[in-house]
């Protein structure tokens, strides 16, 4: 009778249960990889139980009738090609997520159904083993085929962590690997030397080194809260689309941010658990996502009626710190997943709702659908033609004369930024209205406002625009640029450049820049005032047009927006409102400019006013510069 090494066996099975105790304590997110892995662990384990009993039946007690050795044998040997199939599936899911073909799961299935056709037939074959012989295991002739056979999906794992490393990290590739030699090893070890059952405690290890690198499930935890994370919510979203029975839902506490800076981590982990709590009472632990500290996710059932509410109402109106209470509310926007082809479509969504919640648009519930994709796609696109058009100058800047009532001269213009879409074959303008807030929410204002500014000096200086009448240009100065530290310097520079005097820039500012950083602004409008340069109050009648706020703005002219205009021109009261503004503007040593004169009846009606300067389609559209200066020599 041969020796019989308990060890393997015992270690393998101390190890499967311990990780399969450790792994549902835990209590996992369920993921397909997920459920393989449990699979696998229980696979294991009950591998080493049958090998233990096999051992037993087939060398202790040698006397059992053979119908007991095959029935203890069989599962063992079933166990190892499960063991084999289940690990191909378990890199098979974690490498193409829920996009493997019909083929990849028909080829674990294949090898398993093969081999178990002849493990299961082998007492009747004896091709896989003999156990006819008391007190032995005779190998049959295709023992040694079993394991090549099984070398295929090992090989195929392989084949996948390297195929699809873009998915995985480092520890994920470098542990399957090291998984596949282990078992390899372990497989000609067993062939070579039968009675060293190494291949259970090789399955267990590499238990082990998927849950170190791959299975962990604070994986899916959100750090500071036991609420399951963003890794957890695409998934969940990816079922959802599938199954078109659930909505999600974003929540964002507003109030977060303004305390955020001051909270320890202590702080910050306790008011994590607060929300989590909050959220997973009314949607369920398993339904609540926390996507950062102050983002959650729910993913509800469409049946339930308005699940977003459930969440307002419960929502206390502040956040507890301490004895402290912060003031704080909720945003929530709600998706319908039947709406997105992917999860990475949705991922687009979460990420421009955060973008929008944080930026103050986008209501207290609103709706994401395909159409709100769509236009973020068309923001991206025209982004794409400014970043271009800085990069190869490819803006234009053109010009709309402003016509002054009491020298009958077109004495100024606006100068008016243009930009062609470079992606579309018919290269038609982008509005200004379109790409110039875009430009502003990333930044590239600053550039494009001083690529405007520059152009305008050059032309100013070399059509030497003084002599053709020209006393200034306006130039629309974004409130991103009033606010930039240096912004008076970059402008005196180019200035200097071109050699013009600041008396020939007026700038155009709009009440909104004033709710801003107000210090800095005015401290560059009062340098640049200083040097010579004057400012207009643009879109007057469109924002808040508070008195208060034009005392405080050391602004000469007030350009009325066409709203006012044309309001006017419809409705006998707006027309009162527009008069008294302007003889109490007038009264106060302000030039008015009216903006979106059309027509002569407009013209008649702001000239009645007292109006001193006229811009609109009625004298001149914006045109190029060329345009404009022979326009300039004609009137
Ligand atoms: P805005 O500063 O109010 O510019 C006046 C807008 O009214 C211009 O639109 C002009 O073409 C248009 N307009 C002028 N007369 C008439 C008229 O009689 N009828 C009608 N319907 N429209 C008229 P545009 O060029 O599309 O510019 C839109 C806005 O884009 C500007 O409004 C301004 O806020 C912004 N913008 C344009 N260029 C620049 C720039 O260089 N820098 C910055 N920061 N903003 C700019
Ligand atoms: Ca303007
Ligand atoms: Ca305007």
């Amino acid at each position: 009778m041969m020796d019989f090494n308990y060890t393997y066996d015992l270690i393998a099975i101390l190890l499967s249960a311990i990780l399969i105790g450790v792994y549902s304590i835990q209590r996992p997110y369920p993921t397909s990889s997920g459920s393989i892995y449990l699979y696998l662990l229980c696979v294991t384990l009950v591998l080493g139980v049958c090998d233990l009993f096999s051992w037993t039946a087939i060398w202790l007690y040698p006397d059992n009738p053979l119908w007991l050795k095959y029935l203890v044998h069989i599962p063992c040997l079933l166990c190892y090609v499960s063991m084999n199939c289940g690990l191909y599936y378990y890199i098979l899911y974690i490498s193409k997520g829920d996009y493997c073909s019909f083929i990849n799961k028909a080829f674990g299935m294949l090898v398993w159904m093969i081999s178990a056709a002849f493990i299961i037939t082998t007492p009747f074959t004896t091709l896989i083993v003999d156990l006819s012989v008391p007190g032995e295991i005779i190998y049959g002739p295709l023992y040694v085929w079993l394991f090549y056979l099984n070398a295929l999906p090992i090989a195929a794992d392989i084949y996948l962590a390297a195929r699809y490393r873009r998915y995985l990290n480092n520890l994920q590739i470098g542990s399957t690997m090291l998984g596949v030699l282990l078992l390899f090893i372990a497989a000609y070890i067993q062939l070579s030397l039968p009675n060293e059952h190494v291949i259970t405690v090789a399955a267990s290890i590499v238990a082990v080194l998927a849950y170190v690198a791959l299975e962990d499930p604070s994986d899916y935890y959100f750090k500071n809260a036991k609420c399951y994370n963003d890794k957890a919510f695409y998934q969940a979203v990816t079922k959802s689309i599938d199954s078109k029975k659930e909505k999600i839902i974003i929540f964002r506490i507003e109030g977060y941010e303004y305390i955020s800076h001051m909270l320890d981590e202590l702080h910050i982990r306790n008011l994590a658990g607060e929300l989590s709590d909050f959220f997973q009472k009314i949607y369920g632990k398993y339904n609540t996502f926390c996507l950062s500290n102050d983002i959650y996710a729910a993913v509800v059932s469409k049946e339930r009626s308005d699940p977003a509410s459930e969440a307002l109402s419960e929502f206390k109106g502040y956040l507890q710190i301490d004895d402290n209470k912060v003031t704080a509310s909720l945003k929530i926007t709600e998706l319908d997943p039947s709406d997105f082809n992917s999860s990475s479509d949705v991922r687009h969504i979460v990420e421009t709702v955060v973008q929008q919640h944080l930026e103050g648009d986008g209501q207290r519930v609103n709706e994401m659908t395909r159409e709100s994709l769509a236009i973020r796609d068309n923001e991206q696109r025209i982004l794409q033609c400014v970043r271009h058009a800085i990069k190869t100058g490819g803006f234009e800047v053109y010009y709309q004369p402003i016509y002054e009532d009491k020298t009958g001269k077109f004495a100024s213009a606006e100068a008016l930024i243009r930009l062609r879409d470079n992606l579309s074959n018919d290269g038609e303008f982008i509005p200004p209205s379109l790409f110039i807030p875009l430009a502003e929410r990333n930044g590239l204002i600053v550039q494009i406002g001083e690529i405007v500014f520059e152009s305008v000096c050059k032309f100013y200086t070399e059509s030497k625009l003084e002599k053709l009448g020209v006393e200034y240009i306006e130039v629309n100065l974004s409130p991103v640029q009033c606010v930039q530290q240096d912004l008076t310097l970059r402008l005196q520079n180019i200035m200097r450049k071109y050699g013009i005097a600041p008396e020939h820039i007026n700038l155009e500012i709009t009440e909104t820049a004033q709710s801003r950083d107000k210090h800095v602004m005015q401290r560059n409008i009062r340098t640049l005032l200083n040097r010579g340069v004057t400012f207009s109050l643009d879109d007057f009648g469109t924002g808040f047009s508070n008195i208060d706020n034009l005392a405080s703005l050391p602004v000469s002219l007030i350009k009325f927006d066409k709203s006012l205009i044309d309001n006017a021109m419809a409705d006998e009261n707006s027309r009162i409102i527009l008069n008294s503004l302007m003889t109490m503007l007038k009264c106060l040593k302000y030039k008015c400019v009216a903006e979106g004169v059309e027509n002569l009846e407009m013209l008649e009606m702001v000239r009645g006013m007292g109006c001193d300067y006229f811009q609109g389609y009625l004298f001149s559209r914006p045109i190029p510069s060329p345009a404009y200066v022979q326009f300039l020599k004609k009137n």
